[in-house]
């Protein structure tokens, strides 16, 4: 049996849509959001993201400013202009893409965003909180990945679930997020043994590893719910950590790529800065 497509795209859309209301909302309460976002260095992958990011959040009715950096910012510098931002009342949400470049050290200048600011949820604050199951601003992408369970109506209570990727981006914050949500959680990484048969208990299947198609049909069980994070560029092409195809013979749920978690991280990028934007006005949360 084929498996449904989780669309990602058209979620995220919906969202969209659920968004640009509440940003219309709190313009009208005297409340204009606004992200920043911070970008070194030439990465022309991250040149993209950023770029979505700030048409997105016009879209939206999000005001937001880039701030490009060239490669060779010093680490005060930047440190400087993150704590600068923090203490900007007009500023609700900051961003620092990811990677930096060589020499910077990322944890150093995320660890300088004002926790209430932190948009992204990779501060060490909203690590801690998302462990104690009080995250307000959780990390996007496993943010994303939860939403896409929950409007594909998959409940993760007592549910095996399988996380390939132990990153403090993906890996581990989902992970907490489904044991939050009462799945029996596995986390993965290089020196598992038998990769394939802890994937094939999974009820729910997580692929954060970075490495195109690596997950084959043998990884999937009949009927598990398929997330792949990956995202990977082959011939020019974008391909996930699934091979997609036969994988969709035996899952019963799976997300494309691109099109599936990628458009979903970017609309809980806007979700959270709406949210920061409310909690900083001692607005209600939309
Ligand atoms: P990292 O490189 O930080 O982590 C990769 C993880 O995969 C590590 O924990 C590593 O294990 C594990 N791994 C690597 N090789 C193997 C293997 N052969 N067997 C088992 N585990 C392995 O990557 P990220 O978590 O940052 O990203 C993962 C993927 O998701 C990438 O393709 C990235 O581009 C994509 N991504 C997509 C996003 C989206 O919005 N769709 C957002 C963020 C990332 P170990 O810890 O032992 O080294």
């Amino acid at each position: 049996m084929a498996a449904q497509i989780l669309d990602g795209k058209a979620i995220a859309a919906e969202i969209h849509e659920d968004l640009k209301r509440e940003a219309a909302a709190l313009r009208e309460a005297g409340v204009t959001p606004h992200l920043s976002v911070v970008l070194v260095g030439d990465d022309p992958a991250s040149h993209t993201y950023v770029g979505s990011k700030v048409r997105t959040a016009a879209r939206l009715g999000i005001d937001s400013r880039d701030y490009v950096l060239p490669a060779t910012t010093s680490e005060s510098d930047l440190k400087q202009l993150i704590r600068d931002l923090s203490a900007d009342p007009a500023v609700n949400g900051i961003l620092i893409q990811s990677p930096l470049p060589p020499g910077l050290n990322y944890r150093a200048v995320v660890d300088c965003v004002d926790p209430a600011k932190d948009v992204d949820g990779l501060h060490y604050y909203s690590i801690g909180a998302l462990v104690a199951g009080q995250a307000t601003l959780p990390p996007c992408t496993p943010a994303g990945i939860m939403e896409l369970l929950r409007r594909a109506g998959v409940d993760p209570r007592g549910k095996e679930a399988v996380v390939v990727g132990r990153s403090d981006l993906v890996g581990k914050p989902v992970s907490m997020l489904l044991l939050h949500r009462h799945a029996t959680v596995t986390i993965c990484h290089s020196r598992t043994v038998d990769l394939p048969a802890v994937c094939r208990r999974a009820e729910i299947l997580v692929a954060a590893v970075g490495r195109p198609r690596m997950l084959t049909a043998d990884y999937i069980r009949e009927g598990a719910v398929v997330i792949d994070v990956g995202i990977n560029r082959v011939d020019g092409k974008l391909v996930g950590d699934v091979d997609y195809a036969p994988a969709a013979e035996k899952a019963s749920c799976i997300t494309p790529v691109p099109g599936g978690v990628g458009p979903m991280t970017i609309a809980m990028l806007m979700r959270n800065t709406l949210t920061a934007a409310c909690t900083q006005a001692g607005l209600p949360q939309p």
